[in-house]
């Protein structure tokens, strides 16, 4: 198990054995700026290896049936049960999050694993009534075959699994690549599944350079779909590639949510809700409230309540008792979030607690709230993943709905309302893949989530996240004699 002072060096999981190889890199706790783990990287050639591993190992898996899958899924989730503390512990210093939300984040897992586990056995398909005399026709859902999924640092274990764990459901081998900051928990997960006798090579773990295992991805026609959570950019980049090859990809990219606080909403619920949406995570969630926008009437009322709530989230490492601000991932995003407040500033917003550094070792942010914001500053513009709460008025639910869609994101939204017409209304128009009414963490295992317009294509999770791993085939059956 990681610990802060060793320096380790961690192996990769290859056709089911642990490999060293001859280059490593380093993992940093954020919330001490030291090196506390060394894990073996991969070049292109191996990525190649492993994708051929996983080929030969399709080909058993997909025939076991849904339910000896499921099975074998549920002992990997037994097994991540077990070992919760200590996954939990290696999340919080490889990512810093408070170690209550590292717990969290196993548990989801955990979820994920037991959802997919039976939702495989649901890959139904279809017999279509006859539309000619002595055919059939017939829809069959098959496995998508050898899925390439990279992941991110923000969750690093949750959002790995959300990938991996519906792929081997519907009968797919995956290579997964973590990200390289979190690199750990990937590790420990791959631990779980072979602890669970998972057929060597249905899982594997290459870390490395993240273009070129991403090229492998890309241009190795035995991968068949790619499934990424991460940045826009990259997601950009990734369909530029995917064009030449036509790769299918699922993209879980970027968001700039909006969360709308109107004058019927229960306060204390409202201000509970919008503390969730905006800090868990240190702010650091691709579904963080990046735009809260408050109705008129109630915007003193809530701000008074909703500063005194940001004033006593505790800041600290995230192994401390009671925290509640972990540090932010690394330098860049420290420097970033500063960049965003400051530019806030110049332009007329008005700090209303924190906007510093704090005053201790790593990379810490005070949680932040900023009033009277404006659509031309950084923060309403740009993703902030950061502990900073940028805020705004507005005057009428039709203004609420045009700020809330002024953007090229669609990943979530939020509203704060008990009025039932408002909330079918904004279900319908409001540009996001996920809208929690009332609700600041809207995530679960068996609801389908993703974004609109830049935040991605494909949903993952619910009964769509395995429909990702599927391809759909009509059968059409001829010469049955229908006279008898
Ligand atoms: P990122 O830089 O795009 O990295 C994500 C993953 O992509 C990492 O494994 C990274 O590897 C890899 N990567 C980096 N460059 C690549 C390239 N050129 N080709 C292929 N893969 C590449 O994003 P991040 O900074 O880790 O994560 C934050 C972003 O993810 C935010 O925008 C956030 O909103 C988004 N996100 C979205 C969701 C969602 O479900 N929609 C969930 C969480 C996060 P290395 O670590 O080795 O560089």
């Amino acid at each position: 198990m990681p610990t802060e002072q060793q320096t380790e060096t961690y192996k990769l999981y290859l056709a089911g054995r642990w490999l060293a190889t001859e280059h490593a890199i380093e993992v940093v706790n954020p919330a001490t700026e030291q090196a506390f783990a060394r894990v073996s990287i991969v070049d292109r050639q191996q990525v190649a290896e492993a994708l051929s591993t996983a080929e030969k190992a399709f080909t058993k898996w997909r025939s076991l049936t849904a339910k000896d899958r499921g099975t074998l899924l549920h002992r990997v989730a037994d097994e991540v049960r077990r070992r919760q503390d200590e996954i939990a512990r290696t999340i919080t210093l490889e990512n810093g999050k408070p170690l209550a939300q590292s717990l969290g984040e196993v548990a989801m897992t955990e979820d994920h694993l037991r959802w997919f586990a039976e939702e495989g056995r649901r890959a139904y398909g279809r017999l279509i009534p006859n539309q000619v005399t002595g055919k059939r026709n017939l829809v069959v859902k098959t496995p998508i075959g050898v899925v390439g999924a990279i992941a991110p640092w923000n969750f690093p274990l949750v959002l790995a699994v959300r990938k991996a764990a519906p792929a081997l459901a519907a009968g797919c081998t995956v290579v997964l690549k973590p990200a390289s900051q979190t690199p750990l928990s990937s590790i420990l997960f791959a631990e779980c599944v072979e602890a669970a006798d998972m057929p060597p090579g249905v899982f594997q773990l290459v870390l490395g350079d993240a273009r070129t295992i991403a090229r492998e991805f890309l241009e190795n026609p035995i991968c068949r779909k790619i499934s990424f959570t991460g940045s826009t950019s990259v997601g950009q980049e990734l369909i530029r590639g995917a064009a030449q090859f036509i790769k299918p990809l699922s993209l879980e990219l970027g968001g700039l949510a909006p969360l709308l606080v109107f004058e019927d909403c229960d306060l204390d619920n409202a201000v509970e809700q919008t503390l969730i949406a905006k800090f868990r995570n240190t702010g650091q969630s691709c579904i963080a409230a990046n735009r809260i926008y408050l109705q008129r009437n109630i915007r003193d009322e809530f701000l008074e309540r909703f500063v005194a709530g940001v004033k006593k989230l505790k800041v600290s490492p995230g192994l401390e008792p009671g925290a509640d601000i972990g540090p932010l991932i690394n330098r860049e995003a420290l420097d970033s979030a500063l960049a965003q407040i400051e530019d806030a500033v110049r332009h007329g917003g008005k700090v209303l607690c924190g906007g510093k550094r704090a005053d201790r070792p790593g990379f810490f942010l005070e949680p932040t709230i900023i009033d009277n914001v404006t659509d031309p500053m950084l923060c309403t513009q740009e993703e902030t993943f950061a502990p900073v709460a940028p805020i705004a008025t507005f005057d009428t639910e039709e203004e609420a709905v045009m700020l809330a869609n002024r953007s090229p994101f669609g990943l979530s939204a939020y509203a704060m309302t008990r009025d039932i017409g408002r909330v079918f209304r904004l279900s319908e128009r409001i540009e996001a893949g996920t809208l929690g009414i009332n609700d600041g963490a809207p995530s679960t295992s068996t609801s389908p989530f993703g974004g609109v317009k830049h935040s991605g294509w494909g949903r993952e999770l619910g009964s769509e996240g395995l429909d990702a791993f599927l391809e759909t085939k009509h059968v059409s059956i001829g010469g049955i004699d229908d006279r008898q």
